[in-house]
């Protein structure tokens, strides 16, 4: 068998604070393979977007990755110089934000932003290869009139247009693997459907483009990703198949998560939220980290953390009770 195109190995990502260590990433253990599609969700402050950040070698000192791998098709991205890193940054590996605002810069247009890009990778492309390039590019991520648009500056989009910007940033160089971190969060609900339907387009159109898509929203990921990977306080509880995490969770707190996702056959206000709050990352709880919250948890929930194992080939959980 090939070597998956990312392979992550018992990574530990903290944050030093006031009150001690911050585990933000707590031992994670994840593959995903060329042309994937991979859905990673959970609550805000369960670590995904910092997994993210660690894959992409961006965690702010002083925050810091303190132990694990991860392998980037067949590198140790750990031991990349920062040069290096860089370099494989944008052309192998793109990162979409979350707010496009703090994205982009104002004084510079979207043209110069996009095209910046494109210099830094391939210093000897000219002017007007330069401007043909970034104005393809905006058409395929939908903005109209790509080439007079080309001059302007960011305050001149609207926020959803401003994040198809940001996607033909990350895309233009046809990375293998884009982290989109809850692309849409910012944006309202009918920009949503269009970006999220864009983003399904664009993975369709380059077949060689693995995506990883961190969002809160379990509903969002269920219909954009082939596998979806489930983190709570900084571990991984539940892996496998959209389909089979959709239908049959099998972790209590993925069945909390989907309980608790808005639908329209519901009574206005009936939502389900998860009781209780997440874990301390600073000091967790002794057992699994979800006991509290658990409806099901026993005596050895408050003493042994469980372990994410196979069920089945492609379904791991981590929970007692599937032991
Ligand atoms: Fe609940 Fe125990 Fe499973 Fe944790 S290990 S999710 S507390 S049943």
């Amino acid at each position: 068998m090939s070597e998956p195109l990312l392979s992550i190995e018992n990574l530990i990502t903290r944050f030093p604070t006031k009150r001690g260590r911050l585990t933000a990433v707590d031992g994670v253990s994840l593959t995903l393979e060329r042309r994937e599609t991979l859905g990673l969700v959970g609550e805000s402050g369960s670590g995904k977007s910092v997994l993210g950040l660690s894959v992409m070698r961006l965690v702010q000192p002083p925050g810091m990755i303190e132990a694990g791998s991860i392998r980037f098709a067949g590198t140790s991205l750990l031991d990349l110089s920062t040069d290096e890193m860089r370099r494989l940054r944008g052309q192998r590996l793109a990162m979409i934000f979350q707010d496009p605002t703090a994205t982009l810069n104002p004084v510079l247009t979207i043209g110069e932003q996009i095209g910046e890009v494109l210099r830094w990778h391939l210093p000897s492309i000219g002017p007007a290869e330069l401007r043909e390039r970034v104005v393809e590019m905006l058409d395929r991520v939908g903005i109209p009139n790509a080439r007079q648009r080309f001059g302007d500056y960011p305050h001149e989009f609207s926020g959803g247009m401003q994040q198809r910007v940001i996607i033909a940033a990350a895309l233009i160089l046809n990375p293998a693997l884009v982290i989109a971190d809850e692309p849409t969060t910012a944006l309202d609900v009918t920009v949503q459907a269009q970006i999220l339907d864009l983003l399904r387009r664009l993975k369709d159109g380059e077949p060689e483009t693995a995506i990883v898509l961190v969002s809160h929203d379990l509903g969002v990921v269920g219909e954009m990703c082939e596998r979806i990977a489930v983190m709570y306080a900084g571990n991984l509880v539940e892996v496998a198949p959209a389909d089979d995490i959709l239908d049959d969770p099998k972790h209590p707190y993925t069945v909390g998560l989907i309980a608790s996702i808005p639908r329209l056959d519901r009574e206005v206000g009936a939502l389900n939220p998860i009781p209780g709050r997440l874990a301390d990352p600073v000091t967790p709880p002794p057992g699994c980290k979800f006991h509290a919250r658990c409806a099901h948890a026993f005596e050895r929930c408050r003493v042994e953390r469980p372990v994410l194992k196979t069920l089945v080939p492609g379904r791991q959980v981590a929970c007692h009770l599937h032991d």
